[in-house]
């Protein structure tokens, strides 16, 4: 796979009357593997064929999305498997304990882990936005200290970012800190935070400035989670389960120096954090929803729905935007060494997100009124699959068009930073 040498011209490079008004050129893409990528691939494939064995075999296609509860304790065993192969933290620098891996391994690997169905990760917020962050804006101190136990899977996080009134609208966080002595001192309420109460630790965006508003004067803190000033209250989703939770900090501790990116500057800070949300792994989600897809056409043919021309369309239809969506990842992907940045990031978040809650509802509609009732028995089909997975799948991806910042607020981006658009008017909230 060699998207990298083949990159289009960026907007500001190309001159304005040339592709499709987007500003890119058209370009031809080689997605054939070059001969260390064929290397790389086997390696990992082997690594994951050798061991994705016994009780992780027993989890092959399961904690992914919407199933984040699913095996916990066995998933957290298999992260000390990846991390004991160097298969952890593989795009981080080398001389912080990654594997430094080109843009293209790590889109190989995600391709190799989606295609043996390995556990769904546990680590993902520390491995890809903690710790991006410390090695951009952490003291040497930091990193020291918190990005050893991520890379070998010893300690979880968690994203303290929203809260009940600062969703879309992060600036106007309101939960503070003051310093007493050499800590800071943590009050305030957090939402919707994935995965509180099995973390370690938490992110924090807050307030240290008490005069200040919207954006300013806010510090972005790494608060240990167990300890008596925090309580972590799980929240039931649509899927029965809990995967997030609210937050409550009560005179929460945390050491003075535990501050990234230094006090006052947590909204700098709070933004590189989202930058790296997005990227590489969206290779891999496209063949988990590929696999899905599959699932959802191998079962319009024994229900004899596949005859119906209405569903036949609706099903090309999804194979079609699916492989729009691939080539429309390579393309983002392609030439970037770090985080994908607007308008790419956006546009994909977009697609995916709208792509996968159709999906959710062609499936529901080729179950029938079946779909309705949630198939407790779990029992897997021919295929390996439970009508409750696909079941599972249409719940969650409801979320999936409002985490990572809401459809609404993608669209909102592309018409200001990418159509230059009149912004929206200040404020319209
Ligand atoms: C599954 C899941 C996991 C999550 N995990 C975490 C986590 O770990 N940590 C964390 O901090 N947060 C997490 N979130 C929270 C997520 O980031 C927020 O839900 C999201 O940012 C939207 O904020 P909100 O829910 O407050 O909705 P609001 O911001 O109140 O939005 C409500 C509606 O108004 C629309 N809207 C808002 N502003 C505008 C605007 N300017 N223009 C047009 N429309 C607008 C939105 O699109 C939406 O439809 C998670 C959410 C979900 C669903």
């Amino acid at each position: 796979m060699r998207p990298a040498a083949v990159r289009g011209p960026r907007k500001s490079d190309a001159p304005s009357d040339q592709g499709c008004g987007l500003g890119y050129a058209p370009v031809a893409m080689d997605l054939r593997d070059g001969p260390e990528d064929v290397a790389f691939r086997a390696e990992v494939r082997r690594f994951l064929d050798e061991n994705v064995v016994g009780e992780f075999a027993e989890l092959k296609g399961r904690g992914g999305s919407g199933d984040e509860t699913f095996g916990f304790e066995v998933r957290r065993r298999w992260e000390k498997v990846l991390a004991d192969g160097g298969w952890t933290c593989l795009g981080w620098p080398a001389a912080y304990g990654g594997r430094g891996a080109t843009i293209t391994q790590q889109v190989i690997f995600n391709e190799e882990y989606a295609r043996a169905a390995a556990p769904g990760r546990v680590s993902i917020l520390g491995e890809g936005l903690l710790g991006p962050t410390l090695i951009h804006y952490g003291t040497p101190e930091q990193q020291a200290r918190f990005l050893p136990p991520i890379r070998e899977g010893d300690a979880l996080w968690c994203q303290g970012y929203s809260e009940p009134d600062a969703g879309s609208d992060l600036a106007n966080v309101k939960t503070r800190a003051v310093r007493e002595g050499d800590e800071w001192v943590v009050t305030g309420q957090k939402v919707w935070t994935s995965l509180a109460h099995q973390a370690d630790w938490c992110f924090v965006v807050c307030r240290t400035d008490p005069d200040s508003s919207r954006h300013k004067g806010l510090s972005y803190l790494l608060v240990p989670m167990d300890q008596p000033g925090v309580e972590v209250r799980p929240i039931t989703q649509l899927t029965r389960t809990s995967e997030f939770n609210e937050v409550f900090f009560d005179g929460a501790r945390t050491e003075a120096s535990n501050v990234v990116g230094g006090v006052g500057d947590g909204w700098r800070v709070a933004l590189a954090t989202l930058a790296f949300e997005r990227g590489v792994a969206l290779l891999g989600y496209q063949l988990t929803f590929r696999r899905e897809l599959d699932r959802i056409t191998s079962l319009a043919e024994a229900n004899g729905r596949a005859r119906d021309p209405v569903v036949r369309q609706s099903l090309a239809q999804a194979h079609i935007e699916l492989a729009i969506m691939r080539y429309n990842t390579l393309r983002s992907l392609a030439g970037i060494d770090g985080p994908v940045a607007p308008p790419e990031a956006s546009i994909a978040k977009l697609y995916w997100g709208s792509w996968h809650r159709r999906l959710g509802e062609l499936s529901m509609n080729l179950m029938g009124m079946g779909a309705t009732v949630l198939d407790g028995e779990a029992t897997p089909d021919n295929a390996g699959y439970c009508l409750e997975d696909l079941q599972r799948s249409f719940l969650f991806a409801r979320s999936e068009t409002i985490y990572g910042g809401s459809n609404e607020i993608q669209r909102n981006i592309i018409g200001e930073r990418v159509l230059g658009l009149p912004p929206e008017p200040k404020g319209a909230r």
